[in-house]
This record gives C-alpha cells, sequence and structure tokens, in this order.
C-alpha cells in the first residue's frame, strides 16, 4: 500500500497544515463545502462521528443532573435588546427574518412586502435570551432551583472566515443553561462542566486540553467569567474547544428571573451557560489525522474494526463472506470501553485494495483483511490504524480468530490510549515557560505569516502576568494581534508564587498561555 494523501501533514513543499487539514476532511469522507455560504454538508462518516459525541456527552450531561430540551430556531428581535453587552457582542453576526411570504414581483420572486414581520425574529445564534424568558416562568421559589437543562441544537453565526468543521455559518452544538440561587452555587456550575468537558475531550476524544479561565477580553458576551479547554493541534496552534460560562446576575436581571426565598424576599438567579459545537470533530482531525489520512479513537469511530473481504469472483468467495460474517457477529458481543463493539464487513462491489484504502483513509481503528487461506485456516490478518506503518511498510498481524476474539477489547483500548498519550507528549513538551519578555515573546514566535502559507510549529508560551484590565488589557491585546497572537486561557493549576508581568513588569498574579489559534 503505497499511496498516501497528496499532501503531507509536515509543512513543506507537499502543501500547508490547512491544505492537508482539507485534504482529510475531503479524503475520509467526513463533509464538503455547501451551496449555502459558510454552511457544511456533514456525511455520514463525519455525522456518525458526531452521533458518537452526541451520545458520550449526552450520557454525562444527564449523569450531572441535566435534562434535555428544546427552544424554537427564531428568536424575536426584542429579547437580545435587554442584555445590552450579549446584543453588542453577537449583532455582529445575526442572520435577520424579515418577512414571512414570498411573491413575484416584476418576475422575479421577492420577499412580499405586505408581508413584513412587525418584529423581525433572528436565527438563534445561542439561546440565553429565549431560554431566560422561559427561566423567569418557571421559577417560582427556591424549591425550583438549581434549574438545569441542555438543548442539542444548530445555531447560526455569521461568520466570515469559515473553515469546514472549526468555524462554520450553522454549527450543530449543545447548549447548557442553568440558574441558581447564589453565586456560589452557579460558580461550582460553571467549573463541575468545566472538569466534564475536559474529562470528555481527555477520555473520548483522546484529546488532551488545558483547562483555564479567559482573559476579561475574550469572555462570552454579558458573561462575569469565561472559562475554557484548549488543544493544541498538530501545528501548534490553539483550539477553543469547549467554553462554560458564569453569567452572574445580569441575565437574570435583564429578563426578571427571580426566585423567593425561604423569608419570602424576592433575589435575582444566577446563571451559567456553556457549549461544545461539531468544531470538537475538526479538533479532532487536527490532533490525530495523519498522512494516511484520519485516525479515530475507537470511542467515537462510528465502526471501530472493518473487515475486508478479499473476494476473487471465485467459489471460495463464499467461505470468505460467511467467515466475515460470523467475525462480524461474535465482534458484536463483545465489549470495548464499556460498550458492544462496533463491527462492520464491508461486502461494497469495489476491488479490495480500495476499500482497504477508503478505511485506512477514514481512520477505522482497526482494519481486517479476510483471504480464503484465512478462512480456511480459522485466522484473522489485521492492521492497527494508529501505528499503521513502519516507514513504508504497512504493519499487519496475524492471529487465531479465537485470539483475535479475546484481544479485540484490549487493542481498541489500547489505540485509544496511544493516541491520547501521543497528544499529551505533544502539549507537554510544546508549552514554554522560559520567555519572561515581551521582546523574547516576539522573537520566540516571528513575524506572524499568512494562515494559508503556514509557518513553523511553535506551540504556547505560559508565562506570568500581572491580569491587566481595561485599556490596559485593550493595549496587551494589541502587541499580541500584531504577533497574530491571543491569550488562551489562565490555566486551572497555577503555581503558588509567579513571577514578574510579561507585559506590564508588574508582580505577576496567575500564569497565562499564549499562542496562535484557530
Ligand atoms: P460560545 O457560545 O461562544 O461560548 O461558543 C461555544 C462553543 O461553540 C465554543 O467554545 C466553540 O467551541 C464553538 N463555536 C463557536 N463559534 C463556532 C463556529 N462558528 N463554528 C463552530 N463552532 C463554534
Amino acid at each position: 500500500m503505497q499511496r498516501a494523501l497528496s499532501v503531507s501533514r509536515v509543512t513543506g513543499n507537499r502543501g500547508t497544515f490547512p491544505d492537508w487539514y482539507q485534504a482529510v476532511v475531503r479524503e475520509a469522507d467526513m463533509a464538503e463545502v455547501s451551496p449555502t455560504r459558510g454552511a457544511m454538508i456533514i456525511k455520514p462518516w463525519g455525522y456518525g462521528v458526531w452521533e458518537r459525541i452526541q451520545q458520550t456527552l449526552d450520557r454525562r450531561i444527564r449523569e450531572t443532573g441535566h435534562d434535555n430540551c428544546y427552544f424554537p430556531l427564531f428568536i424575536p428581535l426584542g429579547f437580545f435588546a435587554k442584555e445590552a453587552e450579549h446584543v453588542e457582542g453577537f449583532a455582529k453576526e445575526m442572520a435577520v427574518v424579515t418577512h414571512h411570504r414570498l411573491k413575484l414581483i416584476d418576475g422575479k420572486l421577492q420577499p412580499d412586502p405586505e408581508a413584513k414581520l412587525e418584529e423581525p425574529l433572528i436565527v438563534r445564534p445561542t439561546s440565553e435570551t429565549i431560554i431566560g424568558d422561559a427561566f423567569s416562568r418557571w421559577i417560582r421559589s427556591h424549591r425550583d432551583l438549581p434549574l438545569l437543562v441542555n438543548q442539542w441544537a444548530n445555531v447560526v453565526r455569521w461568520e466570515m472566515r469559515t473553515r469546514l468543521f472549526l468555524r462554520t455559518s450553522e454549527f450543530l452544538w449543545q447548549e447548557g443553561h442553568t440558574a441558581h440561587a447564589d453565586a456560589e452555587d452557579a460558580r461550582a456550575e460553571t467549573l463541575k462542566i468545566l472538569e466534564m468537558y475536559r474529562e470528555f475531550a481527555e477520555t473520548v476524544l483522546a484529546m488532551p486540553v488545558i483547562a483555564g479561565e479567559k482573559p476579561e477580553n475574550e469572555r462570552f458576551p454579558g458573561a462575569d467569567n469565561t472559562f475554557s479547554i484548549e488543544a493544541m493541534m498538530q501545528d501548534g496552534k490553539a483550539l477553543q474547544a469547549g467554553t462554560s460560562h458564569y453569567l452572574g446576575t445580569s441575565f437574570a436581571q435583564a429578563q426578571n428571573i427571580r426566585f423567593q426565598d425561604d423569608a419570602g424576599q424576592l433575589s435575582y438567579c444566577h446563571t451559567t451557560s456553556w457549549g461544545v459545537s461539531t468544531r470538537l470533530i475538526g479538533g479532532v482531525i487536527m490532533t490525530h489525522g495523519d498522512d494516511d489520512g484520519l485516525r479515530l479513537p475507537p470511542a467515537i469511530a462510528p465502526r471501530q474494526i472493518v473487515i475486508v473481504p478479499m473476494l476473487r469472483d471465485k467459489p471460495e468467495d463464499a467461505q470468505v463472506l460467511e467467515y466475515g460474517q460470523a467475525l462480524v457477529k461474535a465482534l458484536q458481543e463483545r465489549f470495548a470501553l464499556g460498550e458492544p463493539i462496533r463491527a462492520l464487513l464491508d461486502t461494497k462491489a469495489q476491488r479490495s485494495a480500495d476499500k482497504r484504502w477508503n478505511w485506512v483513509r477514514r481512520g477505522a481503528p482497526i482494519i481486517v483483511e479476510l483471504g480464503p487461506r484465512d478462512a480456511a485456516g480459522g485466522q484473522v490478518t489485521f492492521m492497527r490504524r494508529d501505528r499503521l506503518r513502519d516507514g513504508d511498510k504497512v504493519q499487519s498481524q496475524a492471529m487465531t480468530r479465537e485470539a483475535f476474539l479475546e484481544a479485540a477489547p484490549a487493542l481498541l483500548a489500547e489505540i485509544q490510549q496511544a493516541l491520547y498519550d501521543e497528544a499529551k507528549a505533544r502539549l507537554d513538551g510544546n508549552i514554554r515557560s522560559d520567555i519572561v519578555t515581551f521582546d523574547e515573546l516576539a522573537e520566540y514566535f516571528g513575524a506572524p505569516v499568512d494562515e494559508d502559507e503556514g509557518g513553523a510549529f511553535k506551540g504556547w508560551v505560559r508565562a506570568a502576568w500581572s491580569r491587566p484590565t481595561g485599556a490596559e488589557l485593550d493595549a496587551v491585546e494589541e502587541r499580541l494581534k500584531a504577533l497574530k497572537l491571543t491569550l488562551r486561557n489562565a490555566p486551572m493549576d497555577q503555581p503558588q508564587t509567579c513571577g514578574t508581568c510579561l507585559f506590564t513588569g508588574k508582580p505577576g498574579v496567575e500564569e497565562i498561555l499564549i499562542g496562535r489559534a484557530y
């Protein structure tokens, strides 16, 4: 098997990292651009990964006491006007519905002027406003608290620069919304979710992350505090993979979400919101893909073990197919990573070499090739996608059928762990903490390059800072912007003491991560 992607993941004359990313999305059959500006078509293999993400995360959301519900796609414009910062933050990216009917005017289908909506509707960019409005009716007394809901939905943000999965104008996500009696309880919820996201990213997506608090300039519009998990991609850039917001009482005040305490006193609720999106799939691709295509962690692979029968239009084909079917059945009765194994016999009418290559590019964790000799001898020949090649040579192993059935659960768990370990070593090995002045920072990262031209792998810098606010923070942001750098987050685990601020020279109050980002 000589074939590989035409673009290498290693930036060089064979293409840039963004070229490689696009090639993997295409070759792994995950998604494609759509005729609708900025929105994507998620193909069955890509959507299968999203369904795995939904199932595994939904279980965690329920286990932490949240119930699912559904709110309207359209939100009356006036709802946004109630929270000034929120509307200001999202105004630039809102899709607005103004009419409810079309009409042929001068031979052209146009919005009917007589069907203009009295109040325009916004296609939700996020649902704090409409869910908060319901909360104001659902919550009466402290006995109704905490109120913990989640919805799986699509949202629209009119993004100007879009990229499949990473940033699209319409994306799929879950958004959690909760209301609490006091700040302490709401903050605890915000952090509980942050930890849920960290654990989910690391154990299910095999994507190591750093959980921390976003600086003031990167907060969600209207939030008191925003926390994120940040993952390092194979080009060294950061991907904000999920966020959890403590909203204080500002949304509750805007929407009159109040409760009566034991003494009959009315108080505003403290609310939170949090979300992860289809962006996670982009993160998985940029964390685990290689020059042969995608490598999927078994926990989210729609098919974990794919069996490719080597058929030759000969009588023994029937025996190979029968042997393959029985193997699928036996695998499906076994458990790996806590669930029945997802196995498939690929019987499509296609050359077996092409089939095998398809599953390599799509990243199926284990690919079995069955020929007449395997069927006759009760053997299984397979390759592990995480360690496909040794140099140019493809590594395959053979076992007896019984030994393979016995080994399969452990093999899948091992692949999951191996992908995590590889990514974890990259993350841990590429955060520099010896850079202490802005000049050193500028020298280390060098002149900014156009995103599409790639650039050398740099990773992140972790440095002390004095957590400036207002104009002082704006100035920091400007200086970083000139280098195409951003503040990522201040990690949750902080040292007892820290040095002087890299930006202001004042005593540092915490350490913060700095890097280029998606
Ligand atoms: P937010 O409501 O802004 O905190 O967004 C929640 C999460 O959705 C973020 O942490 C991102 O991972 C993701 N996200 C935000 N904008 C987009 C987008 N345009 N496309 C895909 N995912 C997005």
